[in-house]
């Protein structure tokens, strides 16, 4: 019987909690994969139990390796058991989220099969078994579709947020379970874990963020971007931008939102004197509800947004706090 093709997820956790890149994965996995057997691949010590966390994002199967030395675990004797698992199971694709972790592990893993990784997409899609990864190339410069015709796993990293999570209805998440327990144990014992603290990703923050005011050239001046940090400390936000702020200096590209900063996905996006140049829409095309703010009424930002103001950035700041200032006023 032919085997069904398999792609596979590295279901990274980090403290008992599964990184919310993995759910995304299996979400676009399912999207793009309908006729594969989508895996969720899960290392965890026996006291642990996240496979029914997974399970809500639909995987056909977890595949579970429980040990309790996976407590204290490197990352290079995490690649040799992946390659195990690899190696027994031959799945078609393996895909990790550009995490630190994910960005260590992708690498050691391939050079361990021999086979081509793709670091950091921003589209994944499959033609027939082929895995099309699409990535910025030459500097960012160009999109470039990369394919690894003949050898497998297909592997590549996929940066947070890139996707959309979807749980599925309860009724249509029973994947099949298979529990590891006999991988062959790699002889390695670098170090002794002595204390463990959830790592920050340079992706927290700003990728996290359920609201966000984006601040373009057009709202650089000192009294907008005031204005702004004011209004964001008011509605719990937070401020990013495009790159020539980043440039301008100020902000780093841990605020810069786009192809070459951030990929964002917030509840609510303010893009207040942003163009809508195609290096920034790329960062949020999973944000919810987009207000955009430019006094240019054909500016490209408006063919993205749900509401539109057509008019200067200050004074739509402005605006919103007095009607703020005139509402807490009418509460006392
Ligand atoms: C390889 C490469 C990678 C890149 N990566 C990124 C990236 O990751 N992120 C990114 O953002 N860019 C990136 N860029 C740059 C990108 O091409 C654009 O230049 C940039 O996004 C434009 O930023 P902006 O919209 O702030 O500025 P502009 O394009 O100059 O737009 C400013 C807007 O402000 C409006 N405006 C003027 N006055 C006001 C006012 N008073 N109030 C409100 N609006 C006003 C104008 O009408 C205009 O639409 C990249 C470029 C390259 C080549």
């Amino acid at each position: 019987m032919t085997k069904i093709p398999e792609v596979w997820i590295f279901a990274e956790q980090q403290l008992g909690q599964i990184e919310p890149t993995v759910f995304q994965l299996l979400t676009r996995a399912r999207e793009i994969a309908p006729r594969f057997k989508v895996v969720a691949v899960l290392f965890e010590t026996p006291t642990q139990h996240l496979a029914a966390t997974l399970a809500e994002y639909g995987p056909d199967k977890i595949l579970v390796v429980q040990d309790p030395r996976l407590a204290q675990v490197a990352d290079a004797e995490q690649a040799t058991l992946l390659a195990h698992l690899v190696q027994r199971d031959q799945p078609n694709s393996f895909l990790f989220g550009a995490t630190a972790l994910g960005r260590s592990l992708a690498p050691r893993l391939q050079a361990k099969l021999q086979t081509g990784l793709t670091a950091d997409c921003l589209a994944l899609h499959f033609e027939d078994e082929l895995l099309v990864q699409t990535k910025p190339s030459y500097g960012d410069n160009i999109m470039c579709e990369i394919v690894c015709p003949d050898k497998r796993p297909q592997m590549a990293t996929v940066r947070p947020n890139t996707f959309a999570a979807q749980k599925v209805e309860p009724d249509r998440s029973r994947p099949e379970l298979e529990v590891v327990t006999d991988l062959p144990w790699p002889e390695v014992a670098h170090f002794q874990i002595i204390a463990e603290k959830k790592v920050a990703t340079p992706q927290t923050g700003l990728s996290q963020a359920k609201r966000i005011i984006a601040l373009g050239r057009g709202a650089a001046d000192a009294a907008s971007k005031t204005v702004a940090r004011s209004w964001a400390q008011k509605i719990d936000a937070q401020i990013g931008v495009t790159r020539p702020l980043t440039d301008g200096g100020g902000f780093s590209v841990k605020d810069q939102i786009g192809q070459s900063g951030q990929t964002v996905a917030p509840e609510l996006l303010f893009c207040l004197g942003i163009s809508g140049a195609v290096q920034f829409l790329s960062g949020i095309t999973n944000a919810k509800v987009i207000v955009a703010v430019n006094p240019d009424p054909q500016a490209a930002i408006f063919s993205v947004a749900d509401y539109g103001f057509v008019g200067e950035a200050n004074g739509f700041l402005t605006a919103l706090q007095q009607v703020d200032q005139r509402k807490q006023a009418a509460l006392k």
